[in-house]
C-alpha cells in the first residue's frame, strides 16, 4: 500500500463513522475516538511553517503532519512504535502553534497528550531518568511539601555558596555536561518568608464588583510568588474579593503533556473540589499553561461539574478586559515587549487581553517584534529535557528582542518568563524580564 493510499481518510457509507482497518491497535472508547480525529488531517502541509520543531530540524517527523501520520500508522497496527516513534513524540513542544494554523480543525494538543500517555504506559519510563520522572510527577509537583522542601535545598546549594563553587570550578560542566546545562536553569529561589502560603480570602478595595477563585499551581507560587501578590492586588483593587482555596493543587498541565494522564485526572478533580466548594464568579489564573489545562478538563473528566468549572476559567487578562478596567494610575513611562505564551494565543485563543490591559496602564508603550507569537522553547519543562532544540528555538526571538531593546519584556506563563530570563542574560542582555499584571502600578 503506498503513504498516500494507506493515509487517505477510510472511505465509509454516507452518516456512517469511519472504522479502523483490521489489526488496528484500537481497542478502546478513548482510542477509537483519539484515531477518528486523527482523519481531521488532511496532510495539507499548511502547519509546517508555523511548526518550531520543523522549523529548526526541517524534518518531516518533527512537523505536525508527520507526527500525526506516524500516531495513526501506529494505531492501526501499520508501524510498531520505536526508538524513532518516541523521538518524534518527545521532541513535540505541544505548543500548539499548528492549531492556529490548521485549516482543518486538526486538536493537535489531545492527539499528541494521548499519544505520549499512551506510549509511557506501553514502555515505562526507565533508568535514572525514569525514576527522577516518576518521583517528580507522583511525588513532587502534586506534593506541596515535597515540593516545599526540594526548594529549600535548592535555595541553600544557592546562598551556601556552593553553587558559586560549582559553577566557577567548571567541575560539572566537564565531568556532566548534561547536567551542567540544566542547572545553569535554575531560578533564584526566593526565601521561605516570601514562598509562604496565601491567605484564604483577600477583600476588594472600594465597591466589590464580583468573587473570584484564584489557581496559585504548583511551582508558580514558590519561585514566582511576587507574581501572585501583584495578581491578587489588582484584582482586589479592580473590586474583586479573591478566594485561594488552601485544598487547590497542580492543575495537571505538566502531567497532560508529559503523558501521565492519570495523576494529571487525579489533581483535575481535586481542584474540582477545592473551587466548586462554593459559588465563585470566576477562577482566575496567572499562567497560560494552567488556564489551558483547566479549560480542557472536559476533555479529561465526563461529567456536569468538570464542565462548570471549565467556563469559569479565565486568564487574569482576560477576566479583567471582559469586565471593563477601572482607572489605572499612571506608572513610569516603559518601552515593552510583550511576548506572547503559546498556551494563551494558541490553545487559549487569547491575543488582544494581555495587550488591552498593558496598553490601559498609562506610561507604557507597546513594542512589537518579528517572531513575538512563536515558541520561546520553554513549553513546561521542555527546555529541561530537550536543551539544545530549546536553545535553537529560543535565539531568534532572542535577537528580535535585542533589536528593539526595550525597557522590560513581558509575557504571561511562568517556563516562559523563565527562560527568556535565562536567554536574555545568557546573551549579555540586562532587560528584565516580567508578568503583565507586574506593570500594573
Ligand atoms: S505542537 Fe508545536 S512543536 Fe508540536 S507539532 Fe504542533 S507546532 Fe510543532
Ligand atoms: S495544517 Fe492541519 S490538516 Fe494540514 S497537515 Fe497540518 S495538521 Fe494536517
Amino acid at each position: 500500500m503506498s503513504d498516500s493510499m494507506a493515509n487517505a481518510r477510510p472511505a465509509t457509507a454516507c452518516g456512517e463513522a469511519p472504522r479502523p482497518p483490521e489489526g488496528a491497535r484500537v481497542a478502546t472508547r478513548e482510542q477509537l475516538a483519539h484515531w477518528t480525529r486523527s482523519l481531521d488531517c488532511i496532510h495539507c502541509g499548511l502547519c509546517l511553517s508555523s511548526c518550531p520543531t520543523y522549523q529548526v530540524t526541517g524534518r518531516e517527523n518533527a512537523s505536525p503532519r508527520g507526527r500525526i501520520y506516524l500516531m495513526r500508522a501506529v494505531a492501526e497496527g501499520r508501524l510498531e512504535p520505536d526508538a524513532s516513534y518516541t523521538q518524534a513524540l518527545d521532541e513535540c513542544l505541544v505548543c500548539r502553534n499548528c492549531e492556529t494554523a490548521c485549516p482543518s480543525g486538526v486538536r493537535f494538543g489531545e492527539l499528541m497528550e494521548f499519544a505520549r500517555d499512551e506510549e509511557k504506559k506501553r514502555v515505562p519510563p526507565r533508568g535514572l531518568a525514569g525514576f527522577v520522572e516518576r518521583i517528580a510527577f507522583r511525588h513532587v509537583l502534586p506534593k506541596r511539601r515535597v515540593l516545599g522542601a526540594l526548594l529549600g535545598a535548592l535555595r541553600l546549594y544557592q546562598r551556601s555558596g556552593v553553587q558559586t563553587l560549582v559553577r566557577k570550578s567548571g567541575l560539572l560542566r566537564r565531568m556532566a555536561p548534561q547536567l551542567a546545562a540544566r542547572e545553569a536553569l535554575l531560578p533564584a529561589i526566593p526565601s521561605r518568608r516570601e514562598r509562604g502560603p496565601l491567605l484564604e480570602r483577600y477583600p476588594a478595595h472600594g465597591e466589590r464588583r464580583a468573587t473570584v477563585g484564584f489557581l496559585t499551581g504548583c511551582v508558580m507560587h514558590p519561585l514566582m510568588p511576587e507574581v501572585h501578590r501583584a495578581t491578587i492586588r489588582v484584582l482586589n483593587e479592580q473590586g474583586f474579593d479573591v478566594v485561594v482555596p488552601s485544598s487547590q493543587g497542580c492543575c495537571g498541565a505538566l502531567h497532560f503533556h508529559f503523558g501521565h494522564a492519570d495523576e494529571g485526572k487525579e489533581l483535575a478533580r481535586a481542584n474540582l473540589r477545592a473551587f466548586l466548594r462554593e459559588p465563585l464568579d470566576a477562577i482566575v489564573n496567572n499562567s497560560a499553561g494552567c488556564g489551558a489545562a483547566m479549560k480542557e478538563y472536559p476533555h479529561q473528566l465526563e461529567g456536569e461539574e468538570a464542565q462548570r468549572f471549565a467556563t469559569l476559567v479565565r486568564d487574569v487578562s482576560e477576566f479583567l478586559v471582559e469586565r471593563g478596567l477601572r482607572p489605572i494610575a499612571p506608572g513610569r513611562k516603559l518601552r515593552v515587549a510583550y511576548d506572547e505564551p503559546c498556551h494563551l494565543i494558541h490553545a487559549q485563543k487569547i491575543s488582544a487581553a494581555p495587550k488591552q490591559l498593558l496598553r490601559a496602564i498609562p506610561g507604557v508603550e507597546l513594542l512589537p517584534f518579528e517572531g513575538q507569537e512563536s515558541c520561546c522553547g520553554a513549553a513546561g519543562i521542555y527546555n529541561l529535557v530537550q536543551p539544545a532544540l530549546a536553545n535553537a528555538i529560543l535565539s531568534p526571538k532572542i535577537a528580535a528582542i535585542a533589536k528593539v531593546q526595550p525597557d522590560v519584556v513581558v509575557t504571561g506563563n511562568p517556563g516562559c518568563l523563565m527562560q527568556l530570563r535565562n536567554g536574555l542574560a545568557a546573551a549579555g542582555l540586562a532587560i528584565p524580564v516580567k508578568h503583565p499584571i507586574e506593570l500594573v502600578p
